[in-house]
């Protein structure tokens, strides 16, 4: 037998069913806020990738698909959206032809050789927005309250927001000495992978899973002893643009984020109870102002996030009916009558109603199952009769009638339907 590929999954029709509903729905709040979709490719040159997220994030490490092609290109699929999206708004140069800030959402495939588990495959899908050409804190502050909007209205409001700032270049590099002065005694005790990032990003020990909790990374120098006074007050607009908002967060100096290109403002949203046995990120980003130049474009100012779309939709609670079902059934009654539909089944189509035939049913009693288990709501059946005098039987399961209908001209049958389901709108619309 033929199985997946490990780290992989199939979404059968029940839940590519609520993939489809969140995706719609992260669409129409984007554009709310005014995003416009961007759709970059799955495969990127090696080059891009690990020269964006940094020699020293875990993606580049130890995660990534490399692999030569068969013109001995070096491709990497990619394992996050931001620098592909930002490789192509330098390579189309939208921001020159476009009023920026640029604010483009995307989504898809990601891949990370990562070890499969609840939450984490090797093959997943992220929804991301990335707003490039603006600095202003504002702009943080929105994107934050944009996923916020997106948390709340799908009612989920056991999150909590982390937010910290890594403060602008000045800041950064001071930082950075300080950790590497405060460490170089005590490598000794911090683990094989933080000995490497010392050597190459001193402030990804603090986002050690190992070191956590240790001694050393929690008398370790903090960020906010370091920053600018333009990086303090860029900060502190973020916080009472949020706290005017009413968006719940706190500040974690620990926080620091994976990969190496963030600057200023970065967050994460993590759900609160692990009841569910879920917990972590399901969402996180920040602001990245040298990206753009660090990919041989303009210095742009950028800020940007992503979810990961398996984490936001097993939180998600569906209650409401999103199970397939179908407005007409036709059921022909012999092979006359099965052929006289067809043209009645595709006009009916054309008109918006969802149509279906079982070609193969040979007793009513077969089509009858079909349309039970298609949850039609009419069935149209259609015998030699019928046939001869130009009609057929509308049966609407939802009101229990039955009526013989003329299909001499079609529009006879679709006035009729359109009835039923006006009224149907009416009745629902009165019981509110
Ligand atoms: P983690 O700490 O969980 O590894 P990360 O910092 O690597 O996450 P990002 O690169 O910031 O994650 O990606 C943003 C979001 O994408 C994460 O918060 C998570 O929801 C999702 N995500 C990341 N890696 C995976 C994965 N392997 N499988 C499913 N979702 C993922
Ligand atoms: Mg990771």
């Amino acid at each position: 037998m033929y199985t997946k590929v490990k780290g992989t999954y199939d979404l059968l029709p029940n839940d590519a069913r609520k993939y489809s509903y969140i995706e719609d729905f992260l669409k129409d709040t984007a554009s709310l806020f005014g995003y416009e979709e961007i759709r970059v490719p799955i495969l990127a040159t090696s080059d891009l990738i690990h020269r964006s997220t940094g020699e020293s994030s875990d993606i580049v490490t130890k995660e990534t698909y490399d692999f030569k092609d068969r013109g001995d290109r070096i491709i990497t699929l990619r394992p996050e959206g931001t620098a592909p999206v930002i490789r192509s708004i330098i390579e189309n140069k939208l921001y020159a032809t476009n009023a920026l800030p640029l604010k483009l959402f995307y989504m898809g495939e990601m891949f990370r050789y990562e070890r499969p588990q609840k939450g984490r495959f090797r093959e997943f899908r992220q929804f991301g927005v990335e707003v490039v050409g603006t600095s202003s804190p504002y702009m943080d502050a929105e994107v934050i309250l944009l996923a916020t909007t997106i948390f709340k209205d799908l009612n989920i409001n056991n999150f909590k927001v982390r937010l910290n700032t890594l403060g602008d270049d000045e800041s950064r590099n001071n930082y950075r000495n300080a950790l590497k002065e405060y460490f170089s005694d005590k490598l000794d005790s911090l683990c094989e992978d933080c000995k490497k990032r010392f050597e190459k990003n001193p402030l990804r020990i603090l986002d050690c899973k190992v070191d956590k909790d240790s001694e050393i990374l929690l008398n370790a120098p903090k960020v906010s002893d370091y920053l600018s006074q333009k990086s303090k007050d860029d900060f502190e607009i973020v916080k009472s643009y949020l706290d005017e908002l009413d968006v719940p967060y706190v500040v974690d100096e620990k926080l620091v984020r994976g990969l190496d290109y963030y600057t200023n403002t970065i967050f994460e949203f993590e759900l609160l109870d692990s009841e569910s046995g879920q917990s972590g990120t399901i969402c996180a980003g920040g602001r990245y102002d040298n990206l753009t130049s660090d990919l041989d474009g303009p210095k742009l100012g950028s800020i940007g996030f992503a979810f990961g779309l398996e984490r936001l939709i097993s939180i998600v609670n569906f209650d409401f009916d999103l199970t397939h079902s179908i407005n007409c059934q036709f059921i022909p009654i012999g092979e006359n009558a099965k052929k006289n539909l067809l043209k009645v089944m595709q006009y009916l189509r054309t008109m918006g109603f969802i149509s279906e035939m079982n070609y193969e049913a040979t007793s009513l009693k077969g089509h009858f199952k079909s349309a039970d288990s298609n949850k039609a709501r009419y069935l149209i059946i259609q015998g030699d009769d019928e046939l001869e005098r130009g009609v057929v039987k509308v049966k609407d399961k939802l009101n229990n009638t039955e009526e013989e209908v003329d299909i001499k001209d079609l529009n006879n049958l679709l006035d009729y339907l359109m009835d039923l389901e006006n009224k149907y709108l009416d009745d629902i619309s009165e019981g509110e």
